[in-house]
Protein backbone atom coordinates (compact mmCIF):
# COMPACT_ATOMS: atom_id res chain seq x y z
CA UNK A 1 0.00 0.00 0.00
CA UNK A 2 2.55 2.50 1.33
CA UNK A 3 4.43 1.55 -2.07
CA UNK A 4 1.47 2.48 -4.42
CA UNK A 5 1.22 5.65 -2.61
CA UNK A 6 4.83 6.45 -3.13
CA UNK A 7 4.58 5.52 -6.46
CA UNK A 8 1.44 7.71 -7.10
CA UNK A 9 3.17 10.78 -5.28
CA UNK A 10 6.21 10.49 -7.65
CA UNK A 11 3.88 10.54 -10.36
CA UNK A 12 2.11 13.79 -8.94
CA UNK A 13 5.45 15.13 -8.83
CA UNK A 14 6.17 14.47 -12.39
CA UNK A 15 3.00 15.80 -13.38
CA UNK A 16 3.63 18.92 -11.43
CA UNK A 17 6.76 19.44 -13.04
CA UNK A 18 4.92 19.20 -16.55
CA UNK A 19 2.89 21.40 -15.31
CA UNK A 20 4.74 24.37 -14.48
CA UNK A 21 7.13 23.71 -17.20
CA UNK A 22 3.59 24.23 -19.86
CA UNK A 23 2.83 27.68 -17.73
CA UNK A 24 5.88 28.59 -18.36
CA UNK A 25 5.99 27.71 -21.81
CA UNK A 26 2.69 29.50 -21.87
CA UNK A 27 3.31 32.48 -20.59
CA UNK A 28 6.35 32.84 -22.70
CA UNK A 29 4.24 32.66 -25.97
CA UNK A 30 1.77 34.80 -24.06
CA UNK A 31 4.46 37.72 -24.08
CA UNK A 32 5.39 36.81 -27.70
CA UNK A 33 2.32 37.30 -28.35
CA UNK A 34 1.26 40.19 -26.95
CA UNK A 35 4.90 41.77 -28.43
CA UNK A 36 3.43 40.96 -31.64
CA UNK A 37 0.01 42.14 -31.13
CA UNK A 38 1.96 45.66 -30.12
CA UNK A 39 3.95 45.63 -33.01
CA UNK A 40 1.03 45.31 -35.29
CA UNK A 41 -0.59 48.15 -33.48
CA UNK A 42 2.41 50.03 -34.19
CA UNK A 43 2.72 49.26 -37.91
CA UNK A 44 -1.16 50.28 -38.50
CA UNK A 45 -0.56 53.09 -37.26
CA UNK A 46 2.07 54.33 -39.12
CA UNK A 47 0.36 52.37 -42.34
CA UNK A 48 -2.53 55.10 -40.83
CA UNK A 49 -0.52 58.21 -40.39
CA UNK A 50 1.06 57.53 -44.19
CA UNK A 51 -1.99 57.08 -45.63
CA UNK A 52 -3.47 60.21 -44.07
CA UNK A 53 -0.48 62.44 -43.82
CA UNK A 54 2.18 64.28 -46.31
CA UNK A 55 5.26 62.71 -46.42
CA UNK A 56 7.52 65.56 -46.20
CA UNK A 57 5.35 67.80 -44.39
CA UNK A 58 3.85 65.54 -42.13
CA UNK A 59 0.81 67.83 -42.63
CA UNK A 60 -2.63 66.08 -43.54
CA UNK A 61 -3.55 65.04 -47.00
CA UNK A 62 -6.03 65.46 -49.09
CA UNK A 63 -8.09 62.49 -47.28
CA UNK A 64 -7.59 63.40 -43.46
CA UNK A 65 -9.03 66.80 -45.16
CA UNK A 66 -11.81 65.62 -46.50
CA UNK A 67 -12.75 63.42 -43.36
CA UNK A 68 -12.37 65.97 -40.99
CA UNK A 69 -13.97 68.69 -43.17
CA UNK A 70 -17.32 65.96 -43.35
CA UNK A 71 -17.55 66.35 -39.26
CA UNK A 72 -17.18 69.93 -39.12
CA UNK A 73 -19.71 70.44 -41.60
CA UNK A 74 -22.22 67.75 -40.31
CA UNK A 75 -21.63 69.80 -36.78
CA UNK A 76 -22.50 73.42 -38.81
CA UNK A 77 -25.09 71.64 -40.45
CA UNK A 78 -26.98 71.27 -37.03
CA UNK A 79 -25.86 74.58 -35.54
CA UNK A 80 -26.65 76.56 -38.86
CA UNK A 81 -22.73 77.86 -38.84
CA UNK A 82 -20.33 78.34 -41.50
CA UNK A 83 -17.22 76.66 -42.71
CA UNK A 84 -14.39 77.75 -45.26
CA UNK A 85 -12.21 76.00 -47.43
CA UNK A 86 -8.87 77.98 -48.45
CA UNK A 87 -6.61 77.03 -51.44
CA UNK A 88 -3.20 78.33 -51.21
CA UNK A 89 -0.60 77.66 -53.81
CA UNK A 90 2.77 79.56 -53.56
CA UNK A 91 3.42 81.90 -56.34
CA UNK A 92 6.68 80.85 -58.51
CA UNK A 93 7.75 78.44 -56.26
CA UNK A 94 8.91 76.60 -59.81
CA UNK A 95 11.58 79.01 -59.89
CA UNK A 96 12.64 78.52 -56.17
CA UNK A 97 13.06 74.35 -57.13
CA UNK A 98 14.58 75.30 -60.63
CA UNK A 99 17.23 78.02 -59.22
CA UNK A 100 18.33 75.92 -55.77
CA UNK A 101 17.28 72.55 -56.64
CA UNK A 102 14.59 70.01 -55.09
CA UNK A 103 16.70 69.52 -51.88
CA UNK A 104 16.61 73.04 -50.79
CA UNK A 105 12.79 73.37 -52.47
CA UNK A 106 11.52 70.65 -50.23
CA UNK A 107 13.18 72.73 -46.91
CA UNK A 108 11.46 75.54 -48.16
CA UNK A 109 8.21 74.15 -48.27
CA UNK A 110 8.80 72.59 -44.96
CA UNK A 111 9.73 76.60 -44.16
CA UNK A 112 6.54 77.79 -45.60
CA UNK A 113 4.32 74.78 -44.06
CA UNK A 114 6.05 75.44 -40.61
CA UNK A 115 4.97 79.48 -40.63
CA UNK A 116 1.36 78.44 -41.79
CA UNK A 117 0.87 76.02 -39.02
CA UNK A 118 1.98 78.50 -36.32
CA UNK A 119 -0.86 81.02 -37.47
CA UNK A 120 -3.64 78.60 -37.45
CA UNK A 121 -5.66 77.29 -34.39
CA UNK A 122 -5.71 73.40 -33.27
CA UNK A 123 -9.13 73.27 -34.79
CA UNK A 124 -7.76 74.29 -38.37
CA UNK A 125 -6.97 71.47 -40.22
CA UNK A 126 -3.86 72.48 -42.37
CA UNK A 127 -3.55 70.31 -45.56
CA UNK A 128 -0.99 69.70 -48.15
CA UNK A 129 -2.10 68.43 -51.42
CA UNK A 130 0.83 67.91 -53.51
CA UNK A 131 3.41 70.23 -55.14
CA UNK A 132 2.94 74.16 -53.52
CA UNK A 133 -0.35 73.79 -52.98
CA UNK A 134 -1.91 73.47 -49.31
CA UNK A 135 -5.84 74.01 -48.67
CA UNK A 136 -6.92 75.03 -44.83
CA UNK A 137 -9.81 73.67 -43.71
CA UNK A 138 -11.53 76.40 -40.71
CA UNK A 139 -14.67 75.02 -38.97
CA UNK A 140 -16.75 77.30 -37.29
CA UNK A 141 -15.72 80.72 -39.68
CA UNK A 142 -17.30 82.96 -41.74
CA UNK A 143 -16.02 84.86 -45.06
CA UNK A 144 -15.50 87.95 -42.33
CA UNK A 145 -13.10 85.64 -39.85
CA UNK A 146 -11.53 83.78 -43.25
CA UNK A 147 -10.55 87.31 -44.42
CA UNK A 148 -8.62 87.98 -40.98
CA UNK A 149 -7.33 84.22 -41.22
CA UNK A 150 -6.26 85.57 -45.04
CA UNK A 151 -4.11 88.49 -43.42
CA UNK A 152 -2.15 86.64 -40.83
CA UNK A 153 -1.04 83.84 -43.54
CA UNK A 154 -0.11 86.40 -45.89
CA UNK A 155 1.66 88.31 -42.80
CA UNK A 156 4.10 85.11 -42.41
CA UNK A 157 4.99 85.56 -45.85
CA UNK A 158 5.90 88.63 -45.74
CA UNK A 159 9.34 88.02 -44.64
CA UNK A 160 11.61 86.10 -46.72
CA UNK A 161 12.00 82.82 -45.89
CA UNK A 162 15.57 81.70 -45.00
CA UNK A 163 16.67 77.92 -45.19
CA UNK A 164 19.87 76.00 -44.13
CA UNK A 165 21.29 78.67 -41.46
CA UNK A 166 20.36 81.22 -43.66
CA UNK A 167 22.25 80.54 -46.47
CA UNK A 168 19.43 81.33 -48.94
CA UNK A 169 16.58 84.27 -48.41
CA UNK A 170 14.07 84.07 -50.96
CA UNK A 171 10.86 86.09 -50.57
CA UNK A 172 7.06 83.91 -51.66
CA UNK A 173 4.02 85.15 -52.58
CA UNK A 174 0.97 82.96 -52.88
CA UNK A 175 -2.72 83.22 -54.68
CA UNK A 176 -5.40 81.89 -52.24
CA UNK A 177 -9.09 80.82 -53.17
CA UNK A 178 -11.44 80.79 -50.60
CA UNK A 179 -14.94 78.80 -50.68
CA UNK A 180 -17.33 79.10 -47.83
CA UNK A 181 -20.08 76.32 -46.49
CA UNK A 182 -22.94 75.85 -46.80
CA UNK A 183 -23.14 79.28 -49.48
CA UNK A 184 -21.18 77.61 -52.11
CA UNK A 185 -21.61 73.93 -51.50
CA UNK A 186 -22.43 71.66 -49.59
CA UNK A 187 -20.20 68.41 -50.02
CA UNK A 188 -16.71 68.67 -49.11
CA UNK A 189 -15.19 67.52 -52.88
CA UNK A 190 -17.53 70.17 -54.49
CA UNK A 191 -16.43 72.55 -52.22
CA UNK A 192 -13.08 72.06 -52.81
CA UNK A 193 -12.91 72.70 -56.23
CA UNK A 194 -14.90 76.24 -55.99
CA UNK A 195 -12.21 77.12 -53.81
CA UNK A 196 -9.43 75.84 -56.23
CA UNK A 197 -11.46 77.47 -58.94
CA UNK A 198 -11.80 81.16 -56.70
CA UNK A 199 -7.60 80.63 -56.17
CA UNK A 200 -7.05 80.35 -60.18
CA UNK A 201 -9.04 83.47 -60.68
CA UNK A 202 -6.57 85.05 -58.01
CA UNK A 203 -3.65 84.04 -60.08
CA UNK A 204 -4.98 84.89 -62.74
CA UNK A 205 -5.94 88.35 -61.75
CA UNK A 206 -2.84 88.93 -59.88
CA UNK A 207 -4.64 89.13 -56.45
CA UNK A 208 -3.29 87.80 -53.02
CA UNK A 209 -6.77 86.33 -52.32
CA UNK A 210 -10.43 85.67 -53.88
CA UNK A 211 -13.78 84.48 -52.56
CA UNK A 212 -15.62 82.27 -55.09
CA UNK A 213 -18.57 83.06 -56.92
CA UNK A 214 -20.95 80.93 -58.90
CA UNK A 215 -20.22 82.31 -62.22
CA UNK A 216 -16.23 81.38 -61.75
CA UNK A 217 -16.93 77.81 -62.55
CA UNK A 218 -18.79 78.37 -66.01
CA UNK A 219 -15.81 80.53 -66.69
CA UNK A 220 -13.18 78.25 -65.83
CA UNK A 221 -14.92 75.65 -67.45
CA UNK A 222 -15.15 77.30 -70.98
CA UNK A 223 -11.38 78.75 -70.04
CA UNK A 224 -10.15 74.63 -69.51
CA UNK A 225 -11.63 73.83 -72.95
CA UNK A 226 -10.70 76.82 -74.83
CA UNK A 227 -6.57 75.95 -73.19
CA UNK A 228 -7.30 72.51 -74.97
CA UNK A 229 -7.90 74.00 -78.45
CA UNK A 230 -4.78 76.56 -77.89
CA UNK A 231 -2.68 73.37 -77.38
CA UNK A 232 -4.44 71.77 -80.19
CA UNK A 233 -4.09 74.74 -82.65
CA UNK A 234 -0.32 75.38 -81.56
CA UNK A 235 0.16 71.44 -82.55
CA UNK A 236 -1.69 71.45 -85.59
CA UNK A 237 -1.30 74.45 -87.39
CA UNK A 238 -3.72 76.57 -86.36
CA UNK A 239 -1.93 79.60 -85.29
CA UNK A 240 -1.23 82.61 -88.45
CA UNK A 241 1.26 85.19 -88.58
CA UNK A 242 0.06 89.29 -89.01
CA UNK A 243 2.43 91.42 -90.17
CA UNK A 244 2.10 95.03 -89.56
CA UNK A 245 4.59 97.85 -90.94
CA UNK A 246 6.99 99.70 -89.57
CA UNK A 247 8.03 103.04 -91.69
CA UNK A 248 11.29 105.16 -91.42
CA UNK A 249 9.88 108.48 -90.53
CA UNK A 250 13.43 109.77 -92.63
CA UNK A 251 14.90 108.75 -95.92
CA UNK A 252 14.11 105.78 -98.04
CA UNK A 253 15.43 102.79 -95.93
CA UNK A 254 12.31 99.73 -96.60
CA UNK A 255 9.83 99.19 -93.85
CA UNK A 256 10.32 96.52 -91.37
CA UNK A 257 7.29 94.26 -89.86
CA UNK A 258 6.09 93.28 -86.64
CA UNK A 259 4.82 89.81 -86.35
CA UNK A 260 1.63 89.21 -84.80
CA UNK A 261 0.27 86.12 -84.00
CA UNK A 262 -3.63 85.48 -84.53
CA UNK A 263 -6.11 82.24 -84.11
CA UNK A 264 -8.26 80.75 -86.24
CA UNK A 265 -10.50 79.19 -83.76
CA UNK A 266 -12.98 76.45 -85.75
CA UNK A 267 -16.07 78.16 -84.18
CA UNK A 268 -15.39 81.27 -83.13
CA UNK A 269 -13.47 82.77 -85.45
CA UNK A 270 -10.34 84.97 -85.37
CA UNK A 271 -9.03 85.27 -82.21
CA UNK A 272 -6.75 88.25 -80.87
CA UNK A 273 -3.87 88.07 -78.88
CA UNK A 274 -5.10 89.93 -76.24
CA UNK A 275 -7.44 87.27 -75.12
CA UNK A 276 -5.29 83.90 -75.35
CA UNK A 277 -1.23 85.23 -74.90
CA UNK A 278 -2.39 85.64 -71.03
CA UNK A 279 -3.83 81.97 -71.24
CA UNK A 280 -1.18 81.08 -72.84
CA UNK A 281 1.27 82.81 -70.55
CA UNK A 282 -0.66 81.11 -67.33
CA UNK A 283 -0.53 77.82 -68.74
CA UNK A 284 3.24 77.71 -70.10
CA UNK A 285 2.26 77.42 -73.69
CA UNK A 286 3.45 80.30 -74.07
CA UNK A 287 6.87 78.81 -74.80
CA UNK A 288 5.97 76.18 -77.67
CA UNK A 289 3.56 79.03 -78.93
CA UNK A 290 6.89 81.40 -79.11
CA UNK A 291 9.05 78.75 -80.88
CA UNK A 292 6.43 78.08 -83.46
CA UNK A 293 6.09 81.65 -83.94
CA UNK A 294 10.35 82.69 -83.79
CA UNK A 295 10.13 79.47 -86.85
CA UNK A 296 7.70 81.27 -88.48
CA UNK A 297 9.19 84.84 -88.56
CA UNK A 298 12.12 83.62 -89.37
CA UNK A 299 11.20 81.34 -92.46
CA UNK A 300 8.80 84.62 -94.15
CA UNK A 301 11.93 86.89 -93.19
CA UNK A 302 14.37 84.33 -95.57
CA UNK A 303 11.51 84.01 -97.95
CA UNK A 304 11.58 88.09 -98.54
CA UNK A 305 14.75 88.86 -98.56
CA UNK A 306 15.28 85.65 -100.97
CA UNK A 307 13.55 87.55 -103.13
CA UNK A 308 15.36 90.69 -102.66
CA UNK A 309 13.52 92.88 -99.99
CA UNK A 310 16.09 92.94 -97.02
CA UNK A 311 13.39 93.54 -94.34
CA UNK A 312 13.81 92.83 -90.80
CA UNK A 313 10.77 91.17 -88.41
CA UNK A 314 10.31 91.89 -84.86
CA UNK A 315 8.91 88.98 -82.93
CA UNK A 316 7.06 89.52 -79.51
CA UNK A 317 8.74 87.24 -76.55
CA UNK A 318 7.26 86.21 -73.27
CA UNK A 319 9.06 86.59 -70.10
CA UNK A 320 8.84 82.60 -69.79
CA UNK A 321 11.42 82.36 -72.88
CA UNK A 322 13.57 84.32 -71.07
CA UNK A 323 13.77 81.66 -68.14
CA UNK A 324 13.94 78.72 -70.73
CA UNK A 325 17.38 77.05 -70.07
CA UNK A 326 17.49 76.86 -73.94
CA UNK A 327 16.61 79.88 -74.63
CA UNK A 328 19.57 81.50 -76.60
CA UNK A 329 20.68 78.20 -78.03
CA UNK A 330 17.26 77.93 -79.78
CA UNK A 331 17.59 81.54 -81.44
CA UNK A 332 20.91 81.01 -82.42
CA UNK A 333 19.88 77.43 -84.51
CA UNK A 334 16.78 79.61 -85.72
CA UNK A 335 18.95 82.21 -87.22
CA UNK A 336 21.61 79.20 -88.52
CA UNK A 337 18.73 76.94 -90.23
CA UNK A 338 17.18 80.37 -92.28
CA UNK A 339 20.79 81.88 -92.51
CA UNK A 340 19.42 84.37 -91.51
CA UNK A 341 21.94 88.07 -90.48
CA UNK A 342 21.46 88.66 -86.67
CA UNK A 343 19.98 92.05 -87.90
CA UNK A 344 16.77 90.28 -89.96
CA UNK A 345 14.95 89.38 -86.51
CA UNK A 346 14.47 91.74 -83.60
CA UNK A 347 13.28 90.57 -80.35
CA UNK A 348 10.66 92.05 -78.35
CA UNK A 349 10.01 91.92 -74.85
CA UNK A 350 7.55 94.29 -73.11
CA UNK A 351 9.51 96.68 -70.33
CA UNK A 352 6.99 95.34 -67.43
CA UNK A 353 8.39 91.89 -68.44
CA UNK A 354 11.61 92.38 -67.95
CA UNK A 355 11.15 93.99 -64.66
CA UNK A 356 9.67 90.82 -63.32
CA UNK A 357 12.91 89.60 -62.79
CA UNK A 358 15.60 91.84 -64.18
CA UNK A 359 18.47 90.10 -63.02
CA UNK A 360 17.72 87.55 -65.33
CA UNK A 361 16.33 89.31 -68.26
CA UNK A 362 19.79 91.09 -67.95
CA UNK A 363 21.55 87.88 -68.36
CA UNK A 364 19.50 86.45 -71.34
CA UNK A 365 20.15 90.03 -73.11
CA UNK A 366 23.54 89.72 -72.52
CA UNK A 367 23.80 86.50 -74.28
CA UNK A 368 21.44 87.78 -76.80
CA UNK A 369 23.66 91.07 -77.42
CA UNK A 370 26.94 88.50 -77.77
CA UNK A 371 24.53 86.71 -81.00
CA UNK A 372 24.45 90.49 -82.41
CA UNK A 373 20.72 90.21 -82.03
CA UNK A 374 18.89 93.07 -81.87
CA UNK A 375 16.27 93.61 -78.78
CA UNK A 376 13.54 95.85 -78.29
CA UNK A 377 11.74 97.23 -75.26
CA UNK A 378 8.06 96.94 -75.81
CA UNK A 379 5.34 98.65 -74.65
CA UNK A 380 7.62 101.61 -73.31
CA UNK A 381 6.68 103.63 -70.25
CA UNK A 382 4.14 101.36 -68.72
CA UNK A 383 6.62 99.17 -66.65
CA UNK A 384 8.02 101.43 -64.52
CA UNK A 385 12.02 100.91 -64.98
CA UNK A 386 14.07 102.91 -63.90
CA UNK A 387 16.18 105.28 -66.26
CA UNK A 388 19.39 104.03 -64.92
CA UNK A 389 18.27 100.48 -65.05
CA UNK A 390 17.68 101.31 -68.78
CA UNK A 391 21.70 102.00 -69.01
CA UNK A 392 22.92 98.67 -68.29
CA UNK A 393 20.86 96.88 -70.10
CA UNK A 394 22.07 95.48 -73.46
CA UNK A 395 18.85 96.44 -76.31
CA UNK A 396 18.71 98.18 -79.28
CA UNK A 397 15.10 99.73 -79.24
CA UNK A 398 12.65 101.43 -76.90
CA UNK A 399 8.91 101.14 -78.47
CA UNK A 400 6.94 103.78 -76.64
CA UNK A 401 3.84 102.11 -76.09
CA UNK A 402 0.52 102.70 -77.75
CA UNK A 403 -1.52 104.26 -75.27
CA UNK A 404 1.06 107.71 -75.15
CA UNK A 405 1.11 108.08 -78.47
CA UNK A 406 -3.25 107.19 -79.10
CA UNK A 407 -3.38 110.21 -76.16
CA UNK A 408 -1.48 113.42 -77.91
CA UNK A 409 -4.40 114.17 -79.56
CA UNK A 410 -5.91 115.27 -76.52
CA UNK A 411 -3.45 115.40 -73.71
CA UNK A 412 -0.66 117.59 -74.25
CA UNK A 413 0.95 115.42 -71.03
CA UNK A 414 1.32 112.40 -73.54
CA UNK A 415 3.30 114.16 -76.07
CA UNK A 416 5.73 115.89 -73.16
CA UNK A 417 6.16 112.06 -72.20
CA UNK A 418 6.64 111.16 -76.07
CA UNK A 419 9.54 113.65 -76.70
CA UNK A 420 10.76 112.69 -73.24
CA UNK A 421 11.11 109.10 -74.33
CA UNK A 422 12.31 109.42 -77.61
CA UNK A 423 15.01 112.10 -75.95
CA UNK A 424 16.16 109.79 -73.61
CA UNK A 425 16.60 106.62 -76.14
CA UNK A 426 18.90 108.93 -78.32
CA UNK A 427 20.92 110.20 -75.28
CA UNK A 428 21.10 106.56 -74.84
CA UNK A 429 21.98 105.87 -78.46
CA UNK A 430 18.46 103.59 -78.85
CA UNK A 431 16.30 103.58 -81.71
CA UNK A 432 12.48 104.73 -80.68
CA UNK A 433 9.65 102.97 -82.66
CA UNK A 434 6.21 104.65 -81.64
CA UNK A 435 3.60 102.65 -82.10
CA UNK A 436 -0.76 103.21 -82.45
CA UNK A 437 0.13 106.63 -84.98
CA UNK A 438 -3.47 106.52 -86.45
CA UNK A 439 -3.32 109.41 -88.17
CA UNK A 440 -1.36 112.11 -90.56
CA UNK A 441 -1.11 114.16 -87.57
CA UNK A 442 0.35 111.53 -85.11
CA UNK A 443 2.80 110.71 -87.92
CA UNK A 444 3.79 114.67 -88.57
CA UNK A 445 3.78 115.35 -84.31
CA UNK A 446 5.99 112.02 -84.14
CA UNK A 447 8.31 113.14 -87.08
CA UNK A 448 8.61 116.22 -85.52
CA UNK A 449 9.90 114.89 -82.52
CA UNK A 450 12.61 113.36 -84.49
CA UNK A 451 11.11 109.66 -83.93
CA UNK A 452 12.60 107.03 -85.88
CA UNK A 453 10.12 105.00 -87.14
CA UNK A 454 6.19 104.69 -86.79
CA UNK A 455 3.91 101.82 -86.55
CA UNK A 456 0.22 102.59 -86.74
CA UNK A 457 -3.33 101.92 -88.70
CA UNK A 458 -1.64 105.47 -90.23
CA UNK A 459 0.57 103.28 -92.13
CA UNK A 460 -1.06 99.96 -92.30
CA UNK A 461 -3.50 97.77 -89.91
CA UNK A 462 -1.83 94.16 -89.42
CA UNK A 463 -2.04 91.93 -92.62
CA UNK A 464 -1.87 88.47 -93.56
CA UNK A 465 1.38 87.27 -95.19
CA UNK A 466 0.02 87.46 -98.85
CA UNK A 467 -0.99 90.59 -97.99
CA UNK A 468 2.10 92.00 -96.72
CA UNK A 469 4.11 90.87 -99.35
CA UNK A 470 2.14 92.76 -101.79
CA UNK A 471 2.06 95.63 -99.63
CA UNK A 472 5.50 95.44 -99.48
CA UNK A 473 6.07 95.41 -103.19
CA UNK A 474 3.47 98.33 -103.86
CA UNK A 475 5.89 100.32 -101.33
CA UNK A 476 8.77 99.18 -103.11
CA UNK A 477 7.65 100.01 -106.68
CA UNK A 478 6.41 103.32 -105.51
CA UNK A 479 9.69 104.50 -104.18
CA UNK A 480 11.47 103.66 -107.03
CA UNK A 481 8.96 105.33 -109.77
CA UNK A 482 10.40 108.81 -110.62
P1 LIG B 1 2.21 94.75 -79.02
O1 LIG B 1 3.39 93.85 -79.19
O2 LIG B 1 2.45 96.08 -78.38
O3 LIG B 1 1.60 94.90 -80.46
C1 LIG B 1 1.00 96.02 -80.96
C2 LIG B 1 -0.48 95.92 -80.89
O4 LIG B 1 -1.02 97.19 -81.20
C3 LIG B 1 -1.08 94.96 -81.90
O5 LIG B 1 -2.26 94.41 -81.33
C4 LIG B 1 -1.48 95.89 -83.03
O6 LIG B 1 -2.50 95.38 -83.85
C5 LIG B 1 -1.97 97.09 -82.23
N1 LIG B 1 -1.90 98.29 -83.01
C6 LIG B 1 -0.98 98.64 -83.92
N2 LIG B 1 -1.22 99.83 -84.42
C7 LIG B 1 -2.36 100.29 -83.82
C8 LIG B 1 -3.13 101.49 -83.96
O7 LIG B 1 -2.81 102.40 -84.72
N3 LIG B 1 -4.22 101.60 -83.17
C9 LIG B 1 -4.58 100.62 -82.31
N4 LIG B 1 -5.68 100.78 -81.60
N5 LIG B 1 -3.88 99.47 -82.16
C10 LIG B 1 -2.78 99.32 -82.93
P2 LIG B 1 -2.48 92.87 -81.30
O8 LIG B 1 -2.00 92.24 -82.56
O9 LIG B 1 -3.88 92.66 -80.91
O10 LIG B 1 -1.50 92.41 -80.15
C11 LIG B 1 -1.72 92.83 -78.85
C12 LIG B 1 -0.59 92.36 -77.96
O11 LIG B 1 -0.56 90.94 -77.89
C13 LIG B 1 0.78 92.72 -78.49
O12 LIG B 1 1.08 94.02 -78.17
C14 LIG B 1 1.65 91.72 -77.79
O13 LIG B 1 1.90 92.12 -76.46
C15 LIG B 1 0.77 90.51 -77.78
N6 LIG B 1 1.16 89.69 -78.93
C16 LIG B 1 0.74 89.79 -80.21
N7 LIG B 1 1.35 88.86 -80.97
C17 LIG B 1 2.18 88.19 -80.14
C18 LIG B 1 3.12 87.11 -80.33
O14 LIG B 1 3.34 86.63 -81.44
N8 LIG B 1 3.79 86.67 -79.21
C19 LIG B 1 3.60 87.22 -77.99
N9 LIG B 1 4.29 86.74 -76.96
N10 LIG B 1 2.75 88.23 -77.79
C20 LIG B 1 2.05 88.72 -78.86
MG1 LIG C 1 5.19 94.08 -79.76
MG1 LIG D 1 3.55 97.29 -77.86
Amino acid sequence: MNQKIQMLQAELRILEKKYQQLGKEVEISNDALRQRTLELERQKNIMKHQALHDVLTGLPNRTLLIERAQQSFQIARRENACCCLLMIDLNRFKEVNDTLGYYKGDLFLKEVAQRFRLQLRSSDTLARLGGDKFIVGLPYTNATQAKEVIKKLLRTLASPLTILNKQHAVQISASMGVAVFPEDADHVEDLIQCAEVAMYVAKKDKKTAVFYQSDMKRDSEARLSLVGDLKYAIEQGGLELYYQPQLLTKGDGLPSFEALVRWNHPTRGLVFPDMFIPMAEETGLINPMTWWILEEASAQCAAWREAGMQVCVSVNLSARNLKEESFVRRVRQCFERYQLPPEAIVLEITESMLMDDPQQAAEVLHSIDAMRVEVSIDDFGTGYSSLSYLKHLKVDELKIDRSFVMGMHNNENDIVIVRAIINLAHSLGLRVVAEGAEDQGDWDVLDNLNCDRVQGYFVSRPMPVQQATDWLKTWISDKIKP
